[in-house]
């Protein structure tokens, strides 16, 4: 069985939603949904509001969005019988978002009505299927979808229900949401923004597909920022680390953590168009291409921290004591590079920086640069290959370089700058690696 995902452009429109109906009718799958592009948005400005106590303005946020559903209906769906249950279905899931603006609200609140937008998108999808004649099962994701006390998948836990749950409802195609899930105490939370993908992937690995496909509206990984760079291409192939180095580091089309179940099992996960079906896409599976650069992306937000210290110089157990404060404040760090009586670092999470900065005072000079982006450059960068660090760096001889991380991983060259820069960084090095004939 294929796991299918659809972001929430493909399923924007009712016209759109139609034609994932086309892709899908004859396949049996998983179907994957994600809610309806802006929805998600939407729900997060009126879980805001509440938040701030603004709950009129909130109740006319609901109600313009209840609005533009009962208009979706109206195009997606013909048969009276359909539009009623359809109507019926959306007055009842607006009238619980309704239901939070009465008293205080909360997180967990808050977490219930973003999770809004993937079921009724999955619900009013399988009307339509119904509509034309598709059998398909519903999932429920808030029967299977769970993470644990830290905040990951409980892989375990979602196996099992979901085998659970497709052995209740017997057909080729089953329809579930992306992005929700519950937590450790069982109460509605999601894989963070973007997270449909993330779902897919979980999903896929649980019942050990045959393959993923994440549907967007681009066709494929692109060797470059398509909204910064013009004339970037599709790439057809890619291996798993180097599509993990990709996602974490800015290209939007994939959530960075949905790569690693995929490759736990070794699925090959497959991009593709909905506006464009035919064309191939990308191919994400272990094995690695031959050619030396891939692909290029660059992360915006992050906050470069140098540590300076006398006391570095031949001694052990120093940077052990850097990591530790990250790790009390639960804060990730990407990129490190170090000298004999320095360590720069890159963080892209600033809501503990202040408490952070405190600590590291005690080890050393801390100097703080904000404003600054990671470039990251995904190839095949083998120990015994020579030559590719003087082509990126070529390409970046007129652009000032804040740090440099080479020989990490095989596959990624990391460059951290100021964000001004960013631009002109990318068309660079797109001229520089990718067209030099
Ligand atoms: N609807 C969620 C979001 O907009 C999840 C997703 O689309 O992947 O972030
Ligand atoms: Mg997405």
């Amino acid at each position: 069985m294929k796991v299918i995902k659809f972001g929430g452009t493909s399923v924007g429109t009712p016209d759109r939603m139609k034609k994932v109906a086309e892709l899908i009718a004859k396949e049996q799958a998983i179907v994957v949904l994600s809610a309806v592009s802006g929805t998600t948005n939407s729900l997060v400005e009126i879980a805001q509001l509440l938040f701030q106590n603004e709950r009129n303005k909130a109740k006319k946020q609901i109600e313009t969005l209840k609005d533009s559903y009962h208009t979706f209906v109206n195009e997606l769906l013909s048969s009276a019988t359909q539009q009623e249950k359809a109507h019926d279905l959306v007055a009842s899931h607006f009238s619980h978002i309704d239901s939070f603006t009465k008293d205080l609200f909360t997180i967990h609140e808050e977490k219930t009505i973003l999770a809004q937008g993937e079921l009724l998108s999955s619900a009013l999808f399988q009307l339509y299927l119904e509509e034309i004649g598709v059998h398909s099962c519903l999932l429920p994701a808030l029967d299977f979808m769970r993470i644990d006390k830290d905040l990951e998948p409980d892989s375990f836990y979602i196996k099992h229900n979901l085998e659970r749950e497709l052995t209740h409802c017997q057909s080729k195609l089953y329809i579930t949401q992306g992005y929700i899930c519950r937590n450790v105490f069982g109460e509605i939370d999601n894989l963070k923004r973007g997270g449909s993908d993330y779902s897919a992937s979980l999903i896929g690995a649980a019942i050990q597909a045959t393959e993923i496909e994440i549907w967007t509206d681009i066709d494929g990984m692109h060797n470059n920022d398509p909204r910064v760079v013009e004339d970037t291409f599709s790439i057809e192939h890619l291996s798993y680390d180097e599509a993990a180095e990709l996602a974490y580091f800015g290209a939007k089309i994939l959530h960075p953590a949905s790569v690693y179940p995929a490759q736990l099992y070794n699925i090959p996960i497959f991009l593709k168009n909905t506006l464009e079906p035919t064309k191939t896409g990308t191919k994400i599976e272990q094995q690695l291409g031959d050619r030396e650069f891939t692909a290029i992306a660059a992360k915006d937000g992050i906050t470069a921290i140098k540590i300076k210290s006398g006391r570095m110089l031949l001694a052990y157990g120093f940077l052990r004591k850097i990591f530790d404060i990250f790790e009390r404040y639960k804060t990730p760090i990407d990129v490190i590079t170090t000298s004999e009586v320095a360590v720069s670092l890159t963080i892209d999470d600033n809501t503990n920086l202040d408490a952070i900065q405190e600590e590291l005072r005690y080890l050393g000079e801390v100097e703080i640069n904000k404003n600054l982006s990671i470039v990251c450059v995904v190839g095949n960068f083998s120990h015994d290959t020579m030559g590719s660090g003087n082509k990126i760096f070529t390409s970046l001889q007129h652009i000032p370089i804040r740090m440099v991380s080479y020989g990490g991983s095989q596959h990624n060259v990391s460059i951290v700058i100021e964000t001004d820069y960013k631009k002109e960084a990318l068309v660079s090095l797109n001229n520089g690696l990718f067209n030099q004939n």
